[in-house]
């Protein structure tokens, strides 16, 4: 017998060489049966209706015909038990269900595993041999091991891979929220990787003409940059800057030449390079700085097919269309008119990428990182569900037609939430709440605006130090934030200081090396052991916003007094060397943020040295829960209506009563409806939120009545679980009539 735990990552390490899902579970299949020297290794998934379809089979020669009823056979009983069933006689059993056809009457022993995802079962592998023997221990335990291995695999497979298959699924990563329907268009982004090598006749003539199709390449990305139009923000108009940079590069445009005069024709010198500098950032650690390596592809098949002539991506759109491919670039986003693109769909990709930036500036649904999906081609229909982060292609006419019914009552809706976009967000009973808009990109500074929102509660300012290649100057941050204090003139706005370390790495500093970045050198930790950056990020603030007295500072982690008198001591000293320098200075309000729980207790000996506070649902939901917030085998735990979370929050709100401390709640919790209903029952009355979110939130708290939260609430804080709590919100929604815009 081998090693298993040997052989377990050389079937693992190959399974991950195979690109097709088909040769993936066929070459799990075979391996299994060679090493437990089992005649038939069989693979099951389990459909909606608890059947179990033949997946891939070693031995059976009839993957795709054979369906096992619901909790028939000894593979539904596989099922049904969730554990192994082992078997020197599967005939015997009473269970045993003969597949007609199949000649599973040569085989007498049966040793079946359930593949279990997320508590549920999706799946069996089953292996059977004619010796009339239980398979032994060895072979039991591997199978045990492999199965936990292989549900993450089978769960992830699309229901088929036929071409003319209807509803084909596939699962990736949230890029941009929103639902679109549109025809495919493939961009095929990476033809450079193709091209053949051949020798070069003419090496300074090459390099001529190497020279000009830069100048060329830069005016075309410039061009599109202007059909982008003038409202795009800064950092997405950082994104064109990044691709300037990159053709100016001296290591790039150098290392092209070299491969041109060691003898490589222009596109055969440009494969290299790009290769080799694709290489380098695809091998870096920072998640950011690896998601560059697009970047540099992108801009390499740019090149080529402006060499080869024929540049435009795409022409002409009549229609509704969704771009798909390995990475869909920057350029042909630019290339469809913006009315036109219903989706964007990578099969590479993270949340990181350009791609996803630009779709999310754009309000184009998105979704990253689905794999390669075999069956698509273009002109098919496609739809993007970027919130759930799944696409179907080619769906049926009813699916397409729920999808299209879906999409014109948003429509439908948001126009009537439109109609709201002036009135206040009052309850029946004239409590007034206020509603402000979480932004961090310039981009979202007029959505914000235009759903009607009272100010900015939460500008996440890492967001316009992310997109950079340096740390931004006094100077630039001016700018920046000085754009915000104009649109928001007369209202407030809380800039929170930078806020990087855990999940929020900056390209050019990143932290590293650290075993629990959840608990680490992040937020206020981070700033004040580099005061030089918050002394210089405070100092813009308040320059920038010199004429207005709406300025809000939010210190984001902090867990110690020590932090806030830190802080009180370098915002007195910005102050003061800023009316050196000749300006009238007005003194922001500063206030904290509740997401680590140490702050919820130590609130009440900080009351007097801060103006106010908001509530980080977010990160304080993760540290109560001890449930990281980007881990999707922890999300579905991960919920900010957890009893344990609602009365911590009770408990903040209260002590802020106490203390007349203004509060605001401003992580993704002020916009879920079901726990607004909760935190109007506790008595918060400032929420702020993505700008999307807003209005059906302002159309909630007009058709409620505080007295209706608060009876609400009492009820609530006697229920035990999360189950139960949403359960009791909904009805209570149900009984208020409110399901027309909440669902
Ligand atoms: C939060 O933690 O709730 C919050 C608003 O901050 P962020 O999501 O930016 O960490
Ligand atoms: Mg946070």
């Amino acid at each position: 017998m081998k090693n298993l735990v040997l052989e377990l990552t050389r079937i693992v390490q190959a399974v991950a060489m195979v690109e097709s899902p088909e040769e993936q579970v066929k070459l799990i299949v075979d391996s299994i049966s060679e090493y437990t020297s089992a005649d038939v290794c069989s693979l099951y998934r389990m459909n909606d209706q608890l059947e179990m379809h033949l997946l891939a089979s070693h031995g059976l020669d009839m993957p795709g015909k054979v369906v096992i009823p619901a909790g028939k056979g000894l593979v539904g009983r596989v099922a049904q038990t969730k554990h192994t069933i082992n078997l020197g006689d599967a005939a015997s059993h009473p269970d045993f269900y003969y597949v007609q056809g199949s000649q599973e009457e040569l085989y007498k022993s049966f040793c079946g595993v359930p593949l279990v995802r997320n508590g549920k079962v999706i799946g069996a592998l089953v292996v059977q041999s004619a010796l009339a023997e239980p398979f032994n221990p060895e072979s039991e335990a591997m199978l045990l091991t492999l199965a936990s291995q292989l549900a993450f695999i089978v769960s992830n497979l699309p229901s088929s891979t036929s071409h003319s298959e209807k509803n084909l699924r596939a699962s990736g990563i949230r890029g941009a929220p929103g639902v679109g329907i549109g025809r495919v268009i493939l961009c095929d982004s990476d033809e450079l990787a193709q091209v053949a090598d051949t020798s070069c006749e003419d090496i300074e003539g090459t390099i001529a003409i190497w020279r000009n199709l830069l100048l060329e390449v830069g005016s075309e990305i410039d061009s599109e940059r202007k059909a982008l139009g003038d409202e795009l923000s800064d950092s997405v108009a950082a994104i064109f800057d990044a691709y300037q940079m990159l053709l100016a590069d001296r290591s790039f445009t150098n290392m092209v030449e070299k491969e041109i005069r060691a003898g490589h024709w222009l596109p055969g010198a440009l494969r290299l390079t790009v290769h080799y500098f694709a290489g380098l950032f695809r091998a870096m650690e920072d998640p950011y700085l690896r998601a560059r390596h697009e970047d540099i592809q992108h801009l390499g098949n740019k090149l080529y097919r402006a060499w080869r002539g024929g540049s435009a991506e795409h022409s002409s759109f009549t229609e509704p269309v969704v771009l798909i491919a390995p990475q869909v670039s920057v350029s042909a986003i630019a290339s469809v008119p913006p009315e036109l693109l219903a989706g964007v769909i990578s099969f590479e990709g993270s949340s990181l990428s350009h791609t996803a930036v630009l779709a999310n500036a754009m309000g184009v649904p998105a979704v990253m990182g689905v794999g390669e999906i075999k069956g698509i081609h273009s002109g098919g229909l496609v739809i993007v569900d970027g919130n759930e982060a799944h696409i179907i292609f080619n769906p049926t006419k009813v699916v397409a037609a729920e999808y299209r019914r879906i999409l014109r009552r948003e429509k439908k809706l948001v126009a009537k939430l439109d109609q709201l976009r002036d009135l206040p967000a009052i309850t029946r009973d004239e409590h007034r709440v206020q509603l402000l808009t979480n932004t961090g990109l310039l981009a979202d500074i007029t959505p914000g605006l235009n759903s009607g929102a009272e100010g900015v509660g939460l500008y996440r300012t890492e967001i316009p130090f992310m997109v950079r290649d340096s740390f931004p100057t006094e100077e630039e941050q001016v700018q920046v934030y000085r754009k915000v204090a104009e649109a928001y003139l007369g209202k407030p706005v809380y800039m929170r200081t930078l806020d990087i370390g855990g999940d929020k790495q900056l390209p050019y500093f990143p932290i590293t090396n650290e075993e629990n970045p959840a608990l680490g050198w992040r937020g206020v930790r981070f700033t004040l052991d580099n005061i030089q950056l918050l002394m210089t990020q405070v100092r813009a603030m308040i320059r920038a916003f010199i004429d207005h007295d709406q300025l809000h500072i939010l210190l984001p982690m902090v867990s110690s007094t020590f932090e806030v008198d830190t802080f009180i001591q370098l915002l007195d000293d910005a102050c003061l060397q800023l009316q050196e320098e000749g300006l009238e200075v007005i003194r922001p309000k500063i206030g904290v943020m509740i997401e680590v729980p140490a702050a919820i207790t130590q609130l009440h000996f900080w009351h007097k040295k801060i103006d106010f506070v908001s509530i980080g649902s977010n990160d304080l939901s993760q540290y109560l829960l001890s449930l990281d917030r980007n881990n999707s085998r922890v999300a579905p735990r991960y919920d900010h209506v957890h009893p344990a979370v609602l009365h911590e929050i009770k408990r903040v709100v209260n002590t802020a009563k106490r203390y007349n401390l203004p509060l605001s709640v401003c992580g993704e919790m002020a916009s879920d409806p079901v726990a607004v209903v909760l935190l109007l029952g506790m008595g918060v009355r400032k929420l702020s939120m993505s700008a999307a979110k807003l209005p059906q939130i302002k159309w909630l708290i007009r058709s409620l009545s505080m007295a209706e939260a608060e009876a609400l609430l009492k009820r609530v804080m006697k229920v035990d679980n999360v189950e139960r709590i949403r359960q009791k919100v909904n009805k209570e929604f149900d009984r208020l009539e409110l399901r027309e815009v909440i669902h």
